[in-house]
């Protein structure tokens, strides 16, 4: 398998350290807030890429953790603690934030097939795991203390600027915003390790530790994490793009500090979602979740459908429009597939010749778009019969995970049933009002999505005709 490493810049050949064993390491989301549909690309990218080595016969451990303290609102060890502001904002207790959020995530993840990591660990399970490092950090020279707070410091580790690929001045005009405030610290990039009351007195979740009673600094909870359930080394370590710097450039320092040799081989990075603001995010331009698609009729899995199609490395622009195109495709390509009949033998050969296929677009650095266009040559086969196309796609939903089988009595479908009922019933109102302009608006907007409808004697009626 090929795959573009952050590393070394490059396309790489994949060698896990253990034959046909892959250990994997996927950082998880802050609780503090739902995820919007940038977020849920990543995870959607890390789903396909767990699943397609698992389709290419590697065994493989996948962990990823909660973040449920330590993530600051400024990435550079400024602000408040994330889970704090929301607590504040929603009058409820970290604990309560991080419950709810944590809940929620789950929820997207299921309505997007996006599987659950065989681990999953909220970091404030393991604090025993990072002080363990922590001190060893101390000892060794590699952290200091500083007004009552423990920091990496980053001149003791060589290496701190390869990942990123770039130098400290550089970085420094990049996120400004971002090290301004720590006074406490000896070098710019330095990092919380463990804070204490001495600089946040307010913050809720804390825990004794040799340094005063105080909390874990964000990155050390996925060095600690990973090392505590994969071990040493690591084969695959992945994130967002904005995760290279300072997140996962520090994870390395520290981890590899802490175990004395190289850590991780492979760093998979994926492309971001972005609007026409430039990257989604939480607070600017619409905040876009999984639950606002649903209310507007769409399935969930139409957005999957979108993100297959591109490349994970690439940005992704999104927009209505594009969404609508990926829905109109998706709708078509499962009531062809619910077309296929059941009849006939299976043609072993054919279907062999399929999943080698299918298996080598995944070999080439995870190109899903391929894959998808594979999936169209199999229902234009003229060759096979519908029930070896049955088979084929069931071998490829393996990883595209679409719920191409689904086509009826899908709580999807009844999503989407439900939306254009309101719809109409709305413009029923609109009529009675003779306000036809608006009902003429509901009626463009169903049109537009590929629902058309029609007034009859017994009421309107509708039909889905893409
Ligand atoms: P957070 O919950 O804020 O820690 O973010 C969860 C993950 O989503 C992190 O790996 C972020 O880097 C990633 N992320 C944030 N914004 C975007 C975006 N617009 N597109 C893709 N991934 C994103
Ligand atoms: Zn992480």
């Amino acid at each position: 398998m090929r795959l573009y490493n952050t590393l070394n810049k490059k396309i790489e050949e994949f060698i896990p350290r253990e034959e046909k064993k892959v250990k994997m390491y996927t950082c998880g989301p802050t609780v503090y807030h739902y995820a919007h549909i940038g977020n849920l690309r990543t995870y959607i990218s890390e789903d396909i890429l767990e699943k397609s080595l698992k389709y290419l016969g590697y065994d493989v451990t996948r962990v990823m953790n909660i973040t449920d303290v330590g993530h600051l609102v400024g990435d550079g060890d400024s602000g408040e603690d994330k889970m704090l502001v929301a607590a504040k904002r929603e009058h409820k207790s970290s604990w309560e934030v991080a419950k709810y959020y944590t809940d929620c995530f789950k929820k997207d993840c299921e309505r997007l097939n996006i599987k659950w990591p065989s681990i999953v660990s909220p970091a404030t399970d393991n604090i025993d795991e990072y002080i363990k490092i922590i001190s060893k950090l101390l000892d060794d020279g590699y952290a200091y203390i500083s007004d009552g707070n423990v920091y990496y410091d980053t001149s003791r580790y060589q290496d701190y600027y390869h990942l990123s690929g770039r130098n400290a001045d550089d970085l420094i005009v990049a996120v400004r915003e971002d090290i301004k405030e720590d006074t406490s610290k000896r070098n710019p990039f330095d990092f919380g390790l463990w804070f204490t009351n001495s600089k946040f007195n307010n913050q809720e979740m804390q825990w004794d530790s040799p340094w005063g009673r105080g909390y874990p600094g964000w990155h050390i909870e996925c060095s600690g994490i990973s090392i505590k359930y994969l071990g040493e080394y690591l084969d695959i370590h992945c994130g967002a793009e904005d995760a290279i710097f300072p997140h996962h450039t520090n994870e390395i320092a520290q981890s590899e500090a802490y175990l004395g040799h190289k850590w991780c081989n492979y760093w998979v990075h994926f492309g971001f979602l972005n609007d026409k603001n430039g990257k989604m995010s939480k607070s600017n331009g619409e905040f876009l979740t999984v639950d606002l698609l649903v209310e507007k009729g769409y399935n969930p899995l139409a957005y999957r459908y979108l993100c297959l199609n591109s490349y994970y490395h690439n940005a992704l622009t999104f927009s209505y429009e594009i969404l609508d195109g990926a829905s109109r495709e998706y709708d078509k390509l499962k009531r062809r597939v619910a077309n296929l009949s059941n009849d006939g033998d299976i043609n072993q050969t054919k279907l062999q010749e399929y999943h080698d296929k299918f298996g080598s677009n995944l070999e080439n650095d995870l190109n899903t778009s391929s894959c998808i266009t594979l999936l169209y040559d199999v229902l234009k086969d003229n060759t096979i019969n519908d029930k070896t196309k049955r088979e084929i796609i069931c071998d490829f939903e393996k990883v595209l995970s679409l719920d191409l089988f689904t086509f009826e009595n899908t709580s999807l479908d009844i999503n989407l049933k439900n939306y254009i009922e309101k719809m109409i019933e709305k413009r029923s109102i609109y009529k009675k009002e003779k306000n036809f302009e608006e009902a003429d608006k509901i009626r463009k907007e169903l049109m537009d999505k590929g629902i058309m409808i029609k007034d009859t004697r017994e009421g309107t009626v509708y039909e889905v005709i893409r």
